[in-house]
């Protein structure tokens, strides 16, 4: 067994415990975008990286339902 570190994937350069991990996606016309984000793996991290139209975004919001939790009382 390898650490979470070893298994193939790079590191985060931001806190280093996590691992960047490729997320894929599909453009428009149903062509597969591969590669397009990469994000840490350590949830209390978030770092993320993207490509938009060529462009690179770092550490863009994540707008996913898990790390913006609506927080209600
Ligand atoms: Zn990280």
């Amino acid at each position: 067994m390898e650490d979470s570190i070893g298994n193939g994937w790079p590191s985060c350069r931001k806190c280093v415990a996590g691992s960047l991990l490729p997320l894929s996606d599909f453009g428009s016309q149903g062509a597969p975008i591969h590669y397009k984000a990469w994000v840490c793996s350590n949830p209390d991290c978030g770092f993320n990286i993207k490509i938009r139209n060529g462009d690179v975004y770092l550490n863009e919001p994540i707008a996913s339902g898990a790390m913006h939790a609506p927080r209600m009382r």
